[in-house]
């Protein structure tokens, strides 16, 4: 999500060249930036928290986020994120921030000491698919759906929409 520290100077970025560099951050040369090294993890995605689900209802919502394309939810010390997997309009090929000058504060202050460089993060809980929500929630509450004579994909298809849904 940011890049305080990248230099100006031209940084290969073919992602073979990048994993040659540095692979973790303790081998990262005194002196020289993380995120010269880095494809931009942090500029492809962005996580919003989102309500602790609590009931039935709450589970289908979150089902409804996963039914979309590069959308997760994970819970990180008991706080539930919606995860969107998508990359930042202004990410420049050689990856590094195309509006440097004026980035987002949230942007400025993301920095190296914590982030996702050589991230082993392991997530509480990660849902990628509506069915694992599904499967979830039908533990804590028994089956949404009536499940006889039901193929998979009619238990989770969405009824016709009437307009389009705003939470
Ligand atoms: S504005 Fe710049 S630093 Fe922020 S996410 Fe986009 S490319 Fe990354
Ligand atoms: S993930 Fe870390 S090292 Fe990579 S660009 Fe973002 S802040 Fe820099």
């Amino acid at each position: 999500m940011i890049q305080m520290a990248k230099s100006t100077a031209k940084l290969d970025s073919s992602p073979a060249t990048v994993r040659q560099r540095i692979r973790r951050r303790s081998d990262l040369p005194k002196g020289e930036s993380l995120c010269d090294h880095c494809t931009a993890k942090c500029c492809h995605y962005f996580a919003l928290p989102i309500d602790e689900p609590v009931s039935r209802k709450d589970f289908d919502f979150i089902r409804w986020y996963l039914l979309h394309d590069r959308a997760s939810v994970f819970v990180d010390e008991e706080t539930w994120y919606l995860l969107v997997h998508t990359t930042c309009k202004h990410l420049q090929a050689d990856n590094r921030c195309g509006i440097y000058e004026t980035r987002p504060q949230i942007c400025r202050e993301y920095t190296t000491d914590d982030c996702e460089f050589d991230d082993d993060w392991c997530y509480e809980r990660y849902f990628e698919t509506p069915e694992q929500i599904d499967e979830y929630a039908d533990a804590l509450f028994g089956p949404q759906f009536e499940q006889v004579g039901l193929r998979k994909q009619d238990m989770i298809r969405s009824r016709r929409p009437t307009g389009l849904p705003v939470v």
